[in-house]
């Protein structure tokens, strides 16, 4: 059966973005739009949302910086991370925006702030989305997202994209929507039926380990899965699809700049890398600019410097991982270091 991949983390994508990197470019950013997020308040939420931030960038000014990272050589805009995009009203303004200036999009969304007439708008801006759906079992997806009621909120969400044929495959076997799934012990027997709803629609399974961060830490001991558990879950998946599941990995990680909900860009502080969720625990992230007031050239480049001196020193960071479903994308960190070492060599030679 013909491996599908979530169109946004295509292989071919990755390796396009990775070489536009090498060439100086900057491929993708990463935008945190907002940290409100009112409709759940998820067990596993690695994310310190609730309420929007003060300072937070506005529409003017996402606007200029979309401008400005076009002139970078921007291709993608994954908005991703803290809170809920669809809560920030100018949200489809900055979709039509995108579209308007040839940038793709792909965003996290836990489904429950979407009108009727939205789906036509998501269609209408070619939207890639993952969205949150952890089971079909009413009572347990509610337990996880705090929420009496939003899951059906989520599952009508999920009917409404199917009836009006949002679901999109290209010719490469790409779609345009994935599930997000994370598992824990409340969830886990009920995940392969997700796994054959997305086999049936065609829709990517994002399958997640919990991560050991923000309000996730309060619940992890109770909640995480086991690792024997996790393997027996892999396999299972692996039976549905008729193929060895594999998450790929996010074009963000390194070829991007990220970008937070207040303007400030950062890197994983550990690693240099552009998403400090990496390795799945606390964030530990630096600051290197300010899209309010730093060229965004400079920043790239302070970037890359950082990212160079650090190289020698993390090795065993990544070699000691031993991802089974997520973490690094589903792929073993150490062939991500390999990959980052050999695009970070390329820069450094030039
Ligand atoms: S996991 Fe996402 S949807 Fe759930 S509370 Fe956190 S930010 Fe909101």
């Amino acid at each position: 059966m013909k491996k599908l991949e979530y169109y946004p983390w295509s292989p071919k994508i990755l390796d396009n973005a990775l070489k536009e990197y090498t060439k100086g470019k900057i491929p993708t950013a990463y935008l945190e739009l907002t940290a409100k997020c009112s409709y759940c308040q998820c067990l596993y939420c690695d994310s310190k949302s609730g309420m929007a931030n003060r300072g937070e960038l506005t529409f003017p000014e996402i606007k200029k910086l979309i401008l400005n990272l076009k002139k970078l050589g921007l291709e993608w805009l994954f908005i991703c991370g803290l809170g809920e995009p669809r809560e920030e009203n100018y949200f489809f303004d900055i979709l039509k925006f995108l579209k308007d200036q040839k940038i793709k999009v792909s965003f996290f969304t836990n489904g429950l702030a979407y009108k009727e007439e939205d789906i036509k708008l998501l269609k209408k801006y070619n939207a890639n989305i993952i969205l949150k759906l952890d089971t079909f079992d009413e009572k347990v997806f509610d337990k996880i997202l705090c929420k009496k009621g939003a899951s059906k909120k989520i599952y009508d969400f999920v009917d409404k994209l199917i009836q009006n044929n949002f679901i999109k495959v290209n010719s490469d076997n790409e779609t345009n929507l994935a599930f997000s799934i994370v598992a824990t012990k409340l969830n886990l027997d009920a995940i392969p039926s997700v796994i054959n709803f997305c086999k049936k629609h065609n829709i990517f399974p994002c399958v997640d380990e919990m991560e050991y961060t923000h309000r996730a830490k309060l619940n992890y001991k109770e909640l995480a899965v086991k690792d024997g558990d996790l393997i027996e879950l892999k396999s299972k998946i692996d039976k549905i699809l008729g193929y060895s599941y594999k998450r790929t990995l996010c074009q963000g990680i390194i070829p991007s700049l990220h970008i937070n909900n207040v303007g400030k860009i950062i890197i994983d502080k550990r690693t240099g890398l552009s998403c400090d969720w990496f390795f799945q625990e606390d964030p530990a992230y630096v600051e290197i600019g300010d899209v309010r007031s730093d060229n965004l050239s400079d920043v790239a480049r302070n970037m890359n410097e950082y990212r160079i001196k650090k190289l020698p020193e993390i090795e065993t960071l990544f070699l000691n991982r031993t991802s089974i479903i997520s973490a690094g994308g589903g792929t073993k960190p150490s062939t991500w270091y390999k990959r980052y070492v050999s695009v970070m060599n390329a820069i450094k030679k030039k």
